[in-house]
């Protein structure tokens, strides 16, 4: 991925390209007149372009229509701005511009190309009955790299939301024929929560507000509006649902190994294993411990047992399926679930796992490797709730601990290593 700078002044370029490189993975070519910028333009595929509006070689207009032209999404730099310009540079289809007046600008500056590269990754419905507004909401959000679908009334979107597109975000006109904005939010409302699918309401009446808003939309957007307003106010919703996603993970997640914790595993694992008993289908479910885990502690430190517990974790999730789940319930325990297996196949696995751990090591220093084993313990038939599967696996583990550890135990057999 490829972001140019279009820039003058050598030093300011360099500036802003180490802030770049230092925060975006992103790969920088630096222009200094828009004759260079166009041989970079002619060579390269651009995803972003920061462009400075007065260069040697050009200025204003000619600078910025060249890149919209180019259909390159820019964000404009300037030192100074008046209001004649002001207006001339919001009419174009840019993603944003930026006053090179004070330093912060610039961390602005990264935060916009920041948010407008996450946008690749969401989908916005668009539902108006103006086919005007459609295509000027779906025109600005493209500059801003959203991916755009559109509806014509709230039918035509209750369809879209129940067929098969990620949609992450809608924007709801209010008077619409069939079923309007406030429906349509209301209907939503029952299946989607605010906080994790926002609504921005739009109408020409500003009555129109105050309903939406107690319905549930997150955001309200008068029309008309400038469409710097709509960008803004949808990158800001974007920003704050990802907010709450990175909450949720992290309420989620072991924060040593990655992988989900306890109280997630229950929330998970309770909405398949209601769906496999309905289904019939078989699973496996396996409580795994690393044996004698304290004498790494104890001989190596808490440090080296920690890494102990991570090269655990990330060997049981580069083996599993994607579909598959891992958490880690205690200190050195982990529960892992193989969805969609029958009973031979899930315990060939664990046992091929059993046989992986085993033969791995860990490097503490130059002349110490640690090895180190686990038991597990697997359940693969229905009890009578997923407390009891994990009640009865973790039997099998203790039968494995007695039977002398570094072993594999399920109802059918104890095996010995
Ligand atoms: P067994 O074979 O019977 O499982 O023996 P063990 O020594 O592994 O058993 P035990 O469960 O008594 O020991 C677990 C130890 O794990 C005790 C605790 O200090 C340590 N522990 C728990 N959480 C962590 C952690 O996050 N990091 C490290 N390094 N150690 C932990
Ligand atoms: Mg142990
Ligand atoms: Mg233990």
């Amino acid at each position: 991925m490829k972001l140019l700078i279009l820039e003058d002044s050598k030093a300011l370029a360099k500036i802003i390209a180490m802030k770049i490189s230092r925060s975006l993975e992103l790969d920088v070519d630096i222009a200094r007149s828009l004759e260079e910028a166009k041989q970079f333009t002619e060579k390269n595929h651009y995803l972003i372009a920061l462009i400075d509006l007065y260069l040697p070689d050009a200025e204003g207009d000619e600078v910025v229509d060249y890149f919209v032209e180019k259909g390159i999404p820019s964000i404009v730099m300037t030192a100074s701005i008046d209001k004649e310009l002001q207006k001339n540079i919001s009419k174009k289809n840019i993603i944003d511009y930026v006053l090179k007046d004070r330093t912060e600008s610039l961390d602005y500056m990264i935060a916009i190309v920041n948010r407008v590269l996450k946008n690749k990754r969401h989908t916005v419905l668009i539902v108006d009955d103006s086919q005007v507004y459609r295509t000027q909401i779906k025109k600005t959000l493209t500059t801003q790299l959203i991916n755009t679908i559109t509806a014509k009334d709230g039918e035509e979107a209750l369809e879209i939301m129940n067929s098969n597109y990620d949609v992450t975000l809608l924007i709801t006109d209010y008077h619409m024929p069939k079923v309007d904005g406030l429906e349509l939010t209301i209907a939503l409302r029952k299946k989607y929560k605010k906080d994790r699918f926002p609504i921005i309401g739009t109408s020409t009446d500003e009555e129109s507000s105050i309903r939406f808003l107690k319905y549930g939309v997150n955001d309200f957007i008068q029309k008309p509006f400038f469409k710097e307003e709509l960008s803004t106010r949808v990158n800001n919703t974007l920003d704050a649902l990802e907010n709450v996603q990175k909450l949720h993970d992290f309420a989620n997640t072991d924060f040593l190994t990655q992988v989900s914790n306890r109280k997630h595993f229950y929330y998970d694992m309770g909405i398949y294993y209601e769906k496999a008993v309905k289904e019939n289908t078989t699973f496996a479910l396996a409580m795994i411990d690393i044996d004698f885990f304290k004498n790494v502690n104890d001989t190596y430190g808490h440090d080296v047992g920690d890494d102990v517990i991570k090269l655990l974790a990330k060997t049981i999730k580069e083996n599993i399926k994607g579909q598959d789940i891992v958490a880690r319930f205690g200190g050195e325990e982990f529960c892992v679930v193989l969805k969609d297996i029958p009973a031979q196949a899930a315990e060939k696995f664990f046992e091929m796992l059993r046989e992986k751990v085993a033969a791995m090591h860990i490097t503490v220093d130059e002349e110490r490797q640690i090895s180190f084993t686990i038991s597990i313990g697997v359940v693969t038939d229905y009890h009578d709730s997923l407390e009891e599967m994990v009640i009865e696996s973790d039997k099998h583990l203790y039968q494995a601990k007695n039977n002398g550890r570094n072993r594999v135990c399920s109802q059918e057999k104890c095996a010995l290593a």
